[in-house]
């Protein structure tokens, strides 16, 4: 059965990331027209704007990447275990192209308001340039980091150099030679692009407001041998990926710190200390989350290591963090951060010791006085969680701004949906999970196109989420986020990183298990969770464009 009613598009997706693309594909491959925009002016969300010189994967390459064709994975050969943002942003391009995407995608198309009209539950969409699309359907796959943020820092404006932030980076070749640039923030952005410019500027001086528990990266080419056995074990990794809590390989450790004697222990962190990436975190002590002295110990590993690493002791000191456990916050992974402190070029600046008090045009300004600069180098990170969606101008029923159904954090269904707003979905945006994100939002996607789908069969064209579902959901996701192992306070998955946003926890703590879970509970019920309907009026036939 085909849609009932006129509109532009039968799918309108907003977002050309990983997500967005992905929903794009599926969508057509179950039959709709649809159409995508994209604020940017190229494919890959995060990948196309975090340009920045060291950007690149905390997850293995070959577990963030696509699964849903053997032939794609087959054909695109990674060239590291975690690849740098060019690799990325190529892949997300092949996959494009590959799949005959890019006719369907507009660029350089923000969207500015999106109104839900009742009469004919369809979406109208509008674009910066004034420009129109009515949709059926509106999935937001417009991310949880993709709205860059700047602290509220005086005379920001005045600087006479150079500024960048790392989540709006240029796409012109930036040149730091023989410049001296800050680099403002130290969570996973800042510590990957400090130890890739610190030999080519004149000086480097990186602004700390508070230290991060970081571990090696441990990264390394693929040998062909590697590439070999990817490909023969892909069904064996889809099965991993697929089962894993958070979308990893790494599988979880049988043994708690209590359970080995000391020597074992430090042999133990010695291993974590050398393993890839997230392997710290998801294949450590089983009680590292949740025993206070079991993460005090393995924090002291590394705050050893920092010490063994860095020359000056009072730098290791600043760089050991004192406010958080390990896990608290998302731990970054580094690839000579550490090390860069021993450049005579480079130094720290510890801005809970002597603040930012403003910017001016020669420099920044600290209490110990203004360092002459030419560039500086926002590593700030982002309005976490709901910046996009809030920004996007979305209008539910009765003209319910989403801004004021979300006025004390999000509620959703699933992370896809939220009463008052039918027809309209955001996958990969807040109430996703922690872990490899694309093993999460991808799930998300096949859920809602089968809800799409679902909805045809029967003959319906609105899609609404029961309210009673949404706030069992949501209560569930606020419970999670304070049980044991959470994050902390400090953490920008609650918000608090951005001033006068409300404290609320904007993942799914549960993971990919709960979602799962609960996607498996909708499809026994029948679709119960959603009110599912026929609109009243068929929407205009549009004009010609
Ligand atoms: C530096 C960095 C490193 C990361 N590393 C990892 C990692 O190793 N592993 C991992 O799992 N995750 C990582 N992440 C998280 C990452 O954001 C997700 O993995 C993933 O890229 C999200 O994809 P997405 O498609 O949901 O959103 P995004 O990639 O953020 O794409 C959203 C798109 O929506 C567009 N958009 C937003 N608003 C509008 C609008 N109003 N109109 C039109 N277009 C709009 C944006 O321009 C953007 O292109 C990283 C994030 C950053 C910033």
């Amino acid at each position: 059965m085909t849609i009932r009613t006129a509109a532009d598009v039968d799918v309108l997706v907003v977002g050309a990331g990983i997500t967005g693309i992905y929903q794009l594909y599926r969508a057509r491959e179950a039959g709709f027209s649809v159409q995508l925009l994209e604020a940017g002016s190229g494919v890959g969300g995060t990948w196309f704007w975090n340009r920045y010189p060291g950007a690149q994967f905390d997850s293995e390459s070959y577990t963030y990447g696509y699964l849903f064709s053997k032939e794609l994975f087959d054909e695109w050969e990674w060239q590291e275990h975690f690849a740098h943002q060019p690799d990325i942003e190529r892949y997300l391009n092949h996959v494009v192209d590959r799949f005959d995407l890019r006719r369907h995608i507009r660029f350089d198309a923000r969207v500015t308001s999106a109104a839900f009209d009742e009469s004919s539950s369809t979406w109208t969409v509008v674009l910066g340039d004034g420009s129109r699309v009515r949709a059926r359907y509106l999935v937001a796959a417009t991310g949880v980091l993709s709205v860059p943020y700047f602290p509220d820092v005086p005379g920001r404006e005045d600087f006479g150099g150079e500024q960048h932030h790392t989540g709006l980076w240029s796409v012109a070749p930036v040149d730091f030679a023989g410049k001296r640039v800050a680099v403002v923030g130290t969570g996973s952005s800042g510590v990957q692009i400090v130890p890739v410019i610190a030999g080519e500027v004149a000086s480097l001086t990186v602004y700390q407001r508070s230290a991060n528990w970081c571990t090696p990266l441990n990264n390394a080419p693929i040998s062909p041998e590697e590439q070999a056995e990817l490909r023969a074990d892909f069904e064996a990794l889809c099965e991993t990926l697929n089962t894993s809590a958070s979308g990893f390989l790494h599988l979880p450790h049988d043994r708690a710190t209590s359970d080995d004697p000391v020597d074992a222990r430090q042999a133990f962190f010695e291993k974590m200390w050398n393993s890839p990436g997230f392997t710290k975190l998801t294949s450590n002590y089983t009680d590292l989350l949740f025993d206070a002295a079991a993460n005090a110990e393995w924090c002291e590993f590394i705050a050893e290591k920092i010490r063994s690493i860095v020359d000056d002791p009072d730098t290791a000191e600043q760089l050991t963090p004192k406010d958080h456990r390990y896990g608290e916050k998302r731990p970054p992974f580094v690839t000579g951060y550490y090390e860069a402190f021993n450049q005579p070029n480079v130094s720290l600046v510890d801005l809970r010791e002597t603040p930012i008090l403003r910017v001016t045009e020669a420099g920044i300004e600290t209490a110990d006085g203004v360092r002459e600069l030419d560039m500086i180098v926002w590593a700030t990170g982002f309005d976490f969680g709901t910046g996009a969606l809030l920004r996007m101008g979305i209008r539910g029923r009765g003209g319910l701004a989403l801004e004021d159904h979300w006025a004390d954090g999000p509620t959703t269904f699933l992370g896809v949906q939220t009463t008052g707003f039918p027809n309209f979905f955001f996958p990969g945006g807040p109430h996703a999970a922690a872990g490899n994100n694309p093993r999460y939002n991808g799930y998300q996607v096949d859920f809602i196109t089968d809800t799409l789908v679902e909805a045809r069969d029967r003959g319906c064209d609105v899609i609404e989420v029961d309210p009673a579902a949404e706030e069992r959901w949501t209560s569930m996701v606020d419970q999670w986020a304070e049980m044991p192992p959470s994050f902390g306070e400090k953490s920008y998955y609650f918000g608090t990183n951005i001033p006068g946003k409300p404290r609320r926890y904007l993942l799914n703590a549960g993971g990919r298990p709960k979602f799962l879970k609960e996607v498996d509970r909708v499809r026994r019920t029948d679709y119960q969770a959603f009110r599912l309907s026929r609109s009243v009026e068929p929407a205009p036939t549009p004009a010609p464009r």
